[in-house]
């Protein structure tokens, strides 16, 4: 069901609060990647536009005791206000006396920051308390945090089940559900998904909802040692789970000439970027080996594959891509993606950061800024934070 957009809803002098995914990766007190506070950006830009009061949201880390005070929002409210241009009054509260005080003073087009909603020990509960006293603050909610809406948490759902005010979605979370969306719902064909990643079991999911839509499945990554396992090869020291088999002989077995394994690996006799590495034909691999890529073979045989598709849908690296040397299938994947005259879209945490490391991300038609949300998403999860919003 498509849900109203912040465009559905008049802002104007309304306070509204924006949950964003200012979840960024700090370092020595700074943003170190601000790519999470840039896709928010058209949304607080176009609320500043049409003269609201924006008061902004986020989570940032996991805020303990002792670690509260690296996480405050302070660095993230300093990088926003450079982005902007403009000044950006980071509040060391979520909720109480300093907030209401702030919020009452807003004029029309200012713009705050709450801090880390995680100080709060009510937002990953749930609370209906502290959701009510966050609605108390708006006049409108608008959920911009994709990355965020597969948890049912007081700023991403108790805000909307705990008030009757307007709630609707942002500009980026509107382009993730266009996108991953559409991939899924009205794919033009071929639709190719390319499966990757560390396990099959953190998959299962997305594996078999792609095996009914999607007309090839490519396997690479550690999940194609499992596949390799239950076809009676000797995976040596690779990663594998024998806990999965029974879910790959299942697969295996239903899915037919859909399911397209590597035909050659890159095995290497430690896990090092520096260890010893050999490229071989997929089969059994010799003893105190471990596979951590794809080989070049497997790389052209999924380019012929991909060479006419009209839809693809990556998810999970083909390889330890984290080390150079066992980067090239991943990256030669990302390459033939951003040459493809198709729409190409990506999901997950990991595979979003290969993208990013090869420097594709501006070349794909949608690379999903919501990790663990977009894989929920792909499995066909209902995802709460969406849920909650109003019906267009
Ligand atoms: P995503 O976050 O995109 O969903 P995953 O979390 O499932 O992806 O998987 C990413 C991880 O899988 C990466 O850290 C990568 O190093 C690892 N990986 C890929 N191939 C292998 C392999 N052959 N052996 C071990 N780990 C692998
Ligand atoms: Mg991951």
């Amino acid at each position: 069901m498509a849900k109203k957009s912040v465009k559905d809803v008049d802002v104007r002098d309304k306070r509204v609060l924006v949950r964003v995914d200012f979840n960024v990766p700090l370092s020595n007190g700074k943003v170190s990647d601000d790519s999470r506070i840039r896709a928010a950006l058209p949304t607080i830009n176009y609320l500043l536009d049409q003269e609201a009061k924006v008061i902004l949201v986020s989570h940032l880390g996991r805020p303990t005791a002792e670690n509260r005070d690296s996480l405050r929002m302070a660095p993230v409210g300093e990088r926003l206000s450079k982005l902007l241009g403009r000044p950006v009054t980071t509040l060391s509260e979520v909720v109480g006396d300093s907030v209401t005080e702030a919020v009452d003073k807003m004029k029309a087009g200012d713009l705050l920051l709450l801090e880390n909603s995680r100080f709060e020990s009510g937002e990953k509960k749930n609370d209906p308390t502290l959701a009510k006293r966050l609605a108390a603050l708006a006049d409108v909610y608008v959920n911009d945090a994709f990355g965020s809406a597969h948890r049912a948490h007081a700023t991403t759902a108790g805000i909307v089940e705990q008030s009757d005010i307007p709630a609707v979605s942002g500009f980026l979370m509107q382009k993730e559900l266009d996108a991953l969306g559409e991939a899924l719902s009205n794919p033009d064909r071929p639709f190719v998904a390319i499966q990757g990643g560390a396990k099959i079991s953190d998959k299962v999911g997305v594996l078999d909802r792609l095996l009914t839509l999607a007309d090839h499945v490519l396997i690479g990554g550690g999940m194609a040692n499992t596949f390799f396992k239950a076809q009676g090869y000797d995976v040596a020291d690779s990663l594998v789970e024998d806990e999965a088999l029974p879910e790959a002989e299942r697969l295996l077995a239903s899915a037919g000439d859909k399911l397209v394994l590597p035909i050659d690996v890159v095995v290497a006799d430690d896990f090092s970027n520096e260890a010893q590495r050999r490229t071989m034909a997929a089969g059994d691999i010799p003893a105190g080996w471990r596979i951590l890529d794809i080989g070049p073979h497997t790389v052209e045989a999924y380019q012929s594959i991909l060479a006419d598709a009209k839809t693809v849908l990556w998810n999970g690296p083909m390889g330890v891509f984290e080390m150079s040397n066992f980067a090239k299938g991943t990256f030669a994947i990302a390459e033939t993606l951003a040459e493809l005259d198709a729409t190409t879209v990506v999901g997950g945490g990991d595979s979003a950061a290969a993208v990013a490391d090869a420097g594709l991300t501006d070349d794909l038609t949608h690379v999903s800024t919501g990790g663990g949300a977009s894989m929920e998403f792909l499995e066909g999860k209902t995802l709460p934070g969406v849920a909650a919003l109003d019906d267009a």
